[in-house]
């Protein structure tokens, strides 16, 4: 006979958040869309908000319960450097990529920042680690303008809505991911001090060799990276794959193990002789990734990413204390005072403390 009976069904406790439009419960955030000039994506905003609050919750919480795993080698040896994610990490890379959010800023629709701004934020209550790569991504756009050539040819990629997940040539992917390498183990953030060294190797092309201490979304299909070259620190693009499918002399060495942003891989990288393009002028690296920079950590989804989350949590911390009795006169069914205003039939989302 077991030690202790389990209960038939569990009592007094709220049912579970979900099955509402997490767009249009955020009422602050459907007024700013309006009120900013992106009322035109108003629809748009609220079909992936429904969207949003069904499965995709489930695949948030079991790309954090499966974070990703660092694979260096292949079964036989052979040195790959691949990270591998739950599908339900990749299924929240789609919906956001086809969002719009890498490329909808970047259309030149008036008010197109500020609807890849709602939909960036209306994600982020969903998994907040997803808006790592997808904001890279699109902050890779300005910076990458900094050489026409090279933004002619990744920025159909990186603004696409087709995701295109795994590792193959650029040329051979209808969509693509872009992350950043900057900073250093001796320089942190201080990116003056990097020792990583850019060797020209004539028409703009360079071989990087050094490390990087923070390098996140490391499965993306190329990075903006800062390199010492003999007229100073610049930038390069740093394909993952080269042009005719050799891997590049990038090496993931190990995953950070983080107490946030855990569904999301960052990593610390060996730059082995790999193969870059100059982006904007040699030795004004900094000026040019900062256009990067001030996209994703400098401002806009720094703040909205933030943001992204704030609506979910008051309801999730409101719904069992509006929803669960307290008191015997509750548990009798009396009425009696609720925090958060509301009663056992509310529902939660549209409570706000
Ligand atoms: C989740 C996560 C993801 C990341 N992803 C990437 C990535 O993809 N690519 C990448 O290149 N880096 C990435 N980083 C690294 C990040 O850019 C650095 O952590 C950041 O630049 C700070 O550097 P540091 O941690 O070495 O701290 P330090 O630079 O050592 O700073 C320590 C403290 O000193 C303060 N400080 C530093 N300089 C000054 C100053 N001049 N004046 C006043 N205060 C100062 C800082 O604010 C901080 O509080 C990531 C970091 C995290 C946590």
């Amino acid at each position: 006979m077991a030690l202790t009976e389990q209960p038939a069904s569990v009592s007094n406790q709220p049912p579970p958040l979900e099955g509402y439009n997490l767009f249009l419960e955020n009422r602050p955030l459907v007024e700013a869309l309006e009120r900013e000039g992106g009322g035109w994506a108003h629809e748009q905003a609220s079909a992936l908000g429904e969207r949003l609050g069904g499965e995709p919750l489930r695949w948030g919480a079991l790309a954090n319960e499966y974070p990703p795993a660092l694979r260096t080698h292949d079964r036989y040896g052979a040195r790959i450097d691949e990270v591998e994610f739950h599908p339900s990490w990749h299924e929240l890379m789609r919906l956001g990529v086809e969002a719009g959010l890498t490329g909808l800023g970047w259309t030149g629709e008036p008010g197109g920042h500020v609807a890849r701004a709602a939909m960036f934020m209306t994600v982020g209550q969903v998994e907040a680690g997803v808006g790592c790569p997808l904001s890279m991504t699109h902050a890779a756009v300005p910076a990458l303008r900094a050489s026409l050539e090279l933004a002619s040819e990744w920025e159909p990629r990186l603004t696409s809505r087709a995701y295109d997940p795994g590792l193959r040539p650029a040329a051979e992917k209808v969509g693509a991911l872009c992350g950043m390498a900057m900073t250093e183990r001796q320089g942190g953030s201080d990116v003056r001090a990097n020792e990583t060294v850019a060797r020209p190797a004539g028409d703009g092309e360079a071989t990087l060799h050094g490390h990087k201490w923070f390098c996140s979304a490391p499965m993306s299909d190329a990075f903006l990276v800062l390199a010492q070259a003999p007229a100073g620190l610049s930038c390069y693009l740093l394909p993952r794959v080269l042009p005719d499918g050799e891997r590049n002399g990038f090496h993931i060495e190990r995953l950070k193990d983080k107490l946030g942003n855990r569904s999301n891989a960052s990593a610390e990288i060996e730059l082995d002789g790999a193969w870059a393009q100059l982006v904007g002028e040699e030795g004004r690296g900094v000026q040019t990734i900062i256009e990067m920079v001030n996209q994703t950590l400098g401002s806009a989804d720094a703040a909205s990413g933030r943001g992204g989350d704030a609506p979910r949590r008051p309801s999730l911390g409101v719904r069992p204390a509006a929803d669960r009795a307290t008191t015997d006169a509750e548990r009798a069914g009396g009425s009696v005072h609720r925090v958060g205003g509301g009663n056992a039939d509310s529902n939660a989302p549209r409570a706000r403390v």
